[in-house]
């Protein structure tokens, strides 16, 4: 099975530096419209915006679900204080530290844009002796604007207000040795192995086995992800990010199986038969459990889908920060989910 890595690098990096925080969709949803129509396939929505696209099987009697979440962390405006600076609260369990010293932008709710820069208040080791050793959280961070604001009421007549959300740059890099360095692998990453699953079988004239609803929701890193599913759905793969660490046999060229989280076990059955789809590819995985991490799967079955769940991805490194994953993990990833939609 050949995947086309170009394309999944290609596409990695046009959805990365489509904003689309959590709950965000105005953005990246006419971007899926424009990817789905290359596919010949349409776009389907719920009231809340999650994006849905079916392929039609070889047998139609029975519909299985392929997941991607859309959503990244990002930030939201808590206040405006006296002298310029905006106080903020997390989208998504990101981690500040990490985060320190990053561009982003601020949308306010007509539209309007502007640049800033994610400080501490201990910003300047020159000058403040905790720089080092404050701990960076909601109450220590800030963002600076790159405009000449000096007071709450000029930053209120930029138009920006409580409320308003704060897209984190991407700071995305992508080596001639293969590796994604970037902000929101998790899961753009897994989205673009997701369209070159599809791209292989469109390419190879291949139907999947059974119908496949793939699933693009904006609400996973708050653990509401795709909690409605627009029809009866008998199994349920998320596509998400793989973890690195001193228990993890996971590496950055493999695909990672999940087999339980901090919600609880995967499907018994369904995640062996994923392995063995793997070893029959040739396909380098791991499975491995993990201990703080959810995915639209378990959030799924929780919001009360009768279903079996199952969790594959690339294995990533530094998750919820400043990433790192190879594309040859992302291709595995992509292999093991086209010969899954082929064998059901
Ligand atoms: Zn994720």
């Amino acid at each position: 099975m050949k995947i086309d890595t170009n394309y999944i690098a290609d596409m990695f990096l046009k959805l990365v530096q489509v904003p689309s925080p959590v709950g965000y969709y105005s953005e990246l949803n006419p971007v899926l419209e424009d990817i789905a129509r290359e596919f010949s396939l349409t776009v389907q929505y719920d009231n809340k915006k999650t994006a849905f696209m079916k392929l039609e099987g070889e047998n139609t009697d029975k519909t299985v679900a392929v997941c991607a979440h859309c959503d990244t962390l990002g930030l939201m405006v808590r206040s405006i204080d006296g002298d310029g600076m905006l106080k903020i609260r997390k989208l998504g369990g990101g981690c500040l530290a990490n985060m320190e010293n990053e561009s982003v932008t601020v949308r306010t709710r007509d539209g309007r844009t502007y640049t800033g820069m994610l400080i501490c208040r201990s910003h300047s080791v020159h000058v403040f002796p905790d720089t080092h050793t404050l701990e960076r959280n909601e109450d220590t961070v800030r963002i600076i604007l790159d405009e000449n604001v000096h007071s709450k009421e000029e930053v209120e007549a930029l138009g920006i207000q409580n409320g308003d959300i704060v897209f984190v740059d991407p700071h995305c890099e992508y080596t001639k040795t293969g590796y994604l360095k970037s902000r929101f692998i998790d899961d753009k990453g897994c989205m673009a192995s997701c369209f070159a699953a599809i791209k292989y079988l469109k390419d190879n004239n291949l139907k999947p086995k059974y119908n496949v609803l793939f699933v693009f929701p904006y609400y996973e890193e708050v653990g509401m992800g795709a909690t409605y599913l627009l029809e009866e759905v008998e199994e349920f793969l998320a596509v998400d990010i793989g973890l690195i660490g001193p228990d993890c046999a996971g590496n950055e060229h493999s695909v990672s199986i999940c087999a339980k989280d901090a919600v609880g076990p995967y499907d018994y059955e369904f995640t062996s038969k994923l392995a063995e789809y793997a070893k029959q590819e040739g396909c380098k995985y791991a499975i491995d459990t993990y201990f703080s991490y959810g995915s639209d799967a378990n959030s799924s079955i929780k919001a009360g889908n009768n279903m079996r769940i199952a969790n594959i991805g690339p294995a990533v490194y530094s998750t919820h920060g400043r990433e790192r994953a190879h594309i040859d993990g992302l291709e595995n990833t992509a292999k093991l989910l086209a010969a899954y939609l082929l064998k059901g």
